[in-house]
């Protein structure tokens, strides 16, 4: 592979720097595995359905085998607890297996018409090119190529810079599974080279990219270009909706894993809250309860539940939120080197401040009163994002005319759930474009052939 400089890559809860040593992939390098993915679509669109299926689950297999090393190998590399790292590996074997069962289900439609035989195919678009966030670098990562390579396309993924070593060794053990060369290629480098790359490269069909909408914005224009197609996955600056009526012990309790989850970086963190004004102070207090104690801490002890912030960079980044803010809230933090900042719950002066409205992608959440369920709606739905959002009530009805009211691609009533490989997961307004996930994600790697035969 030829190489356009290496990466240093640093545990960002210790600031030492990691043995290994990324070489990144320049243009010429990011051209020459297009063209190899190119070559081998042609083998692996025609690999029969069965067979590709054996191959998903084998591939599957595999990352089971290696949940450990896999998991050690994000905590070392992108601070995450060890207990959340497992699950993140977990998730990657099982959207293999829940889309190994595609291959085989990709079912067209025959269509009544006259004068003849009307059928449909669903057929695979050729390279699809994946860019990766460093915030979840596994599932991400997985979200796009299981159902992209069970639809027949072969992929290249580009991890973010700063965490690509999961995404390595998951290419290794596609190939360690009998997924044959080309089919699933793994570029470590630059978004402004491997990731720009995919956008103009013509072999590249579509392009799966998650991260900040201003990035997104600049890839959907890119793409214009040859009307290629795009998935995007972007910020958030979702709602937890509180009423009075809800159980406001569980929501309490709740609360900062919807948002400290990661150190808060995470797309759909709920961090604004949204509390019924009559219920306002009791559940402030409930929460100062559960915010302290949030266990911060080295993210290789089991039972951690929130690590460090990826980088000095992005660290700096959320505390300049924090320097014009009126904190109310401070949990824990370890002492010592790495990118440390605590649990901190903000009161924002009104809706225009900057915590309230820009996705801080950190460990912080801002918390304001609402008086009715209209007033709850329009604020939730006074925002350019629309990812996620949950909603505590005891009511049903109240839950679901609420559920129905934001504008959100994913909402959660009496638990935080956004994300699980069953079911859609995608954003409205500026939060994304088009649905990952979920029993209809192979489509999105298909176009739709249809075949008219006269009689
Ligand atoms: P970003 O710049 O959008 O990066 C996301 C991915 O896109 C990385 O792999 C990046 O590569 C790549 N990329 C960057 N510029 C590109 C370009 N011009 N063409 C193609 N690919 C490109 O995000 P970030 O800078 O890491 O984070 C900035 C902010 O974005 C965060 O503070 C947060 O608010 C938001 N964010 C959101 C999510 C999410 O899940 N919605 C995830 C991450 C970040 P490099 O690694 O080489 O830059
Ligand atoms: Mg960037």
């Amino acid at each position: 592979m030829t190489t356009a400089g290496t990466t240093q890559l640093i545990n960002p809860a210790t600031g030492q720097v990691l043995a290994e040593e990324v070489n990144g992939t320049d243009e010429a390098g990011t051209d020459a595995a297009i063209d190899r993915a190119h070559k081998a679509f042609r083998t692996w669109r025609t690999t029969a359905p069965g067979e590709r299926a054996r191959l998903l689950r084998a591939f599957a297999t595999k990352v089971e085998q290696n949940i450990e090393l896999l998991a050690s190998t994000e905590v070392r590399n992108a601070g995450h607890t060890i207990g959340n790292a497992r699950w993140e590996a977990g998730n990657v074997r099982d959207c293999l297996n829940y889309y190994a069962g595609s291959p085989e289900r990709l079912l067209g439609k025959q269509i009544p018409v006259p004068g003849g035989t009307d059928i449909t195919f669903h057929e695979p678009l050729g390279v699809v090119g994946i860019i990766v966030p460093w915030n979840f670098p596994m599932p991400i990562a997985g979200w796009g190529f299981a159902p992209a390579l069970a639809a027949g396309n072969t992929v290249v993924l580009k991890p973010a810079e700063l965490t690509p070593l999961t995404a390595i060794l998951l290419a290794e053990l596609a190939l360690e599974a009998g997924i044959p060369d080309g089919v699933f290629t793994v570029l470590p480098g630059k978004g402004s080279v491997v990731g720009q790359r995919f956008v103009t490269n013509e072999a590249v069909r579509k392009i799966v990219f998650t991260g900040s909408t201003a990035v997104g914005k600049q890839i959907m224009a890119g793409c214009a270009d040859q009307l290629k197609p795009v998935t995007l996955e972007l910020g958030g600056k979702s709602a937890n909706i509180i009423f009075d009526d809800a159980d406001l012990a569980a929501a309490a309790a709740a609360a900062p894993y919807a948002v400290f989850d990661n150190a808060g970086q995470d797309c759909c963190a709920r961090s604004r809250i949204l509390v019924q004004r009559s219920a306002y102070q009791e559940f402030l207090e409930r929460f100062e309860v559960a915010v302290q104690g949030v266990r911060v801490e080295d993210p290789t002890r089991e039972g951690s539940e929130m690590g460090p912030m990826i980088s000095a960079g992005q660290r700096a980044t959320v505390q300049r939120y924090l320097d014009d803010a009126d904190v109310t809230i401070t949990g824990s933090v370890p002492d010592g080197p790495g990118w440390w900042l605590p649990p901190t719950v903000v009161t924002p002066r009104s809706v225009a401040d900057p915590v309230w409205r820009e996705e801080v992608f950190g460990p912080v959440v801002a918390v304001l009163p609402f008086d009715d369920e209209d007033e709850a709606i329009a604020l939730a739905n006074d925002s350019d994002y629309g990812l996620s959002g949950s909603i505590f009530t005891g009511d049903v009805g109240r839950a679901l005319r609420v559920a129905r009211g934001v504008e959100a691609g994913n909402l959660s009533v009496n638990s935080h759930s956004s994300v699980r490989y069953w079911t859609p997961f995608g954003g409205y307004k500026q939060s994304g474009l088009g649905r990952e996930l979920g029993p209809d994600a192979p489509y999105a790697f298909t176009e739709e052939k249809n075949v008219f035969i006269a009689h």
